[in-house]
């Protein structure tokens, strides 16, 4: 059965088992993960639905509080499972600045290993996006995505250049710099994500939120509701090479 709906950035290991075989029956979910327990509790998860991309990985937000050691964990995992994407990794300077040393020093190391092992990488970029798209060149990195992209618009051309993709989150109801970015990018680098369960705001965001995303990126491109889904279905399986 091909899916409707993809999602290219969400926390599955925090829901709960009813919610995972929800989601999981109308959603290609790629499932991202914050730490080694939670990259360890996603590749359970996955292994028990169908629909799941699993991603390993140590987020920005986490990197103070995690001993150096996990990242070999982190490889003994993707070299013991079937592991196609780390994430979510990247570098955070607005919410963690204080560990900015730290945390690129993490994501240099979890670079090597996506280009050792031919990952894709889900991106957390949040006032880094000039020097994450550098380090992603510069560890040749094949595929990415930049979840929930708010950066500068005309970074998205050197994004798109590259060949990268741009993730649209259901926050663009509220975020005015998100919006613009819907404008912005073209179709054939934009997916949907959810970034769920977090709360933005107010807004419990979740997959089900996703279907309103793609009505609203047909309205701005004005293009019709299947075409749009078609091509970011498409968008995704080639992100995760599926
Ligand atoms: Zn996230």
């Amino acid at each position: 059965m091909k899916i409707a709906y993809v999602d290219s950035h969400c926390h599955l290991y925090e829901y709960s088992e009813n919610e995972v075989k929800e989601f999981t029956s109308c959603f290609l979910i790629a499932a991202v993960s914050d730490d080694v327990y939670s990259s360890l509790k996603t590749l359970t998860i996955a292994s028990k639905y169908n629909n799941i991309i699993p991603c390993v990985g140590i987020h920005p937000w986490e990197i103070g509080s995690t001993p150096r050691e996990h990242i070999g964990k982190i490889v003994d995992l993707v070299s013991k499972y079937e592991v196609k994407c780390l994430g979510e990794i990247g570098l955070d300077r607005r919410f963690v600045p204080e560990t900015i040393d730290r945390q690129r020093e993490f994501f240099t190391q979890l670079l090597q290993i996506a280009r050792d092992y031919d990952l894709t990488v889900n991106i957390h970029a949040v006032n880094t996006w000039t020097e994450v798209l550098g380090l992603l060149r510069k560890y040749d990195i094949e595929r990415a995505v930049f979840h929930w992209y708010t950066g500068p618009l005309e970074l998205i051309d050197e994004i798109v250049d590259v060949g990268y993709y741009i993730s649209i989150n259901p926050a663009y109801t509220i975020q005015e710099k998100h919006r613009k970015v819907v404008d912005y990018v073209d179709l054939e680098y934009i997916v949907t994500e959810s970034d769920g369960p977090y709360n933005y705001r107010g807004l419990k965001l979740n997959p089900r939120m996703i279907k309103g995303t793609v009505k609203y990126i047909a309205e701005i491109k004005d293009l019709n509701i299947e075409e749009v889904r078609n091509v970011i279905y498409e968008n995704f399986k080639k992100i995760f090479i599926l």
